[in-house]
């Protein structure tokens, strides 16, 4: 432990927001975990799932509850590298940031939900007006589906990587998933990704992330927040976020230039960082 931490004061620089500023044509809808961030959320149904004739489930009151812990969980980490990321997600309290729709799609289906999203952007929410109106151009999307509890398919994020048509990036949150209800970890692991950051717990040769370094995860970083979403005691909690935020996320979300581990085994850069 004293010799990462050492490593950490080494390796570890915060990148000044002005450098983020000038990086930011690149980096989809969900642009930097700083400043005013607006999320727009979008409840609906599909071919298989269904919130019910009334226009706001009684459920919405829960998702805005979850996504407080997530984004206040988020906001105390990013303070700790000077940051301060003010979410605008509570479409109660928000005009013009709450969506319902239907699609006609298997919403859970990773190959074709996205783009059935990003069409419904297009056509039914005015960006323009978000963007005039909270003053920010860091938006993302969450788009919140009523599945059973027999749904397997996990919650995920859509991110841009500079090749899809579209450049917002989406969460996608399953109400249940292996019968449990998602849980405000969850939440923040998704919401962490669209912002850039990685899965610590599953090897990727596309990402460059060789079997060595998650097993070196497992080992350091069993609590992090996107290594697991449970807490190592109570499994799926819903009241509070305990785990943890590693230097690695911090690199991937662009609050650090350096990273003793991605240099280590050679991980791929942060898209906050420029290309070689
Ligand atoms: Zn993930």
């Amino acid at each position: 432990m004293i010799l990462r931490f050492a490593l950490a004061l080494v390796f570890s620089a915060i990148i000044p927001c002005v450098f983020a500023a000038d990086i930011a044509a690149h980096k989809g809808s969900a642009q930097f975990l700083d400043g005013k961030i607006v999320c727009v959320s979008i409840f609906a149904d599909d071919e298989s799932s269904s919130w019910g004739k009334a226009r706001v489930s009684p459920y919405a009151k829960k998702t805005v509850d979850y996504m407080k812990i997530a984004t206040k969980w988020i906001s105390k980490k990013a303070r700790k590298f000077e940051r301060k990321p003010e979410f605008v997600h509570d479409f109660f309290g928000n005009g013009g940031i709450f969506y319902r729709t239907k699609f006609d799609c298997d919403m859970t289906d990773n190959a074709i939900a996205s783009k059935f999203v990003w069409r419904y952007i297009e056509r039914a929410i005015d960006l323009g007006w978000i963007r005039k109106t909270y003053g920010t151009d860091n938006i993302f999307f969450v788009v919140f589906l009523n599945t059973g509890k027999k749904n397997r398919v996990h919650s995920r994020a859509q991110c841009y990587c500079g090749k899809s048509a579209y450049p917002y990036e989406i969460v996608y949150i399953n109400r249940y998933v292996d019968g449990i209800e998602t849980s405000p970890a969850a939440y923040a692991h998704e919401i962490l990704h669209v912002f850039g950051a990685e899965d610590l717990y599953c090897a990727d040769s596309l990402n460059n992330f060789p079997s060595e370094f998650v097993a070196y995860c497992a080992e350091t970083y069993p609590n992090d927040i996107m290594f697991t979403i449970n807490d190592k005691f109570r499994g799926s909690i819903y009241d509070k976020i305990t785990n943890d935020f590693s230097d690695i996320d911090a690199y991937y979300v662009g609050f650090l230039s350096e990273c003793a581990e991605v240099t280590r085994f050679s991980l791929h850069p942060s898209e906050h960082l420029p290309p070689n």
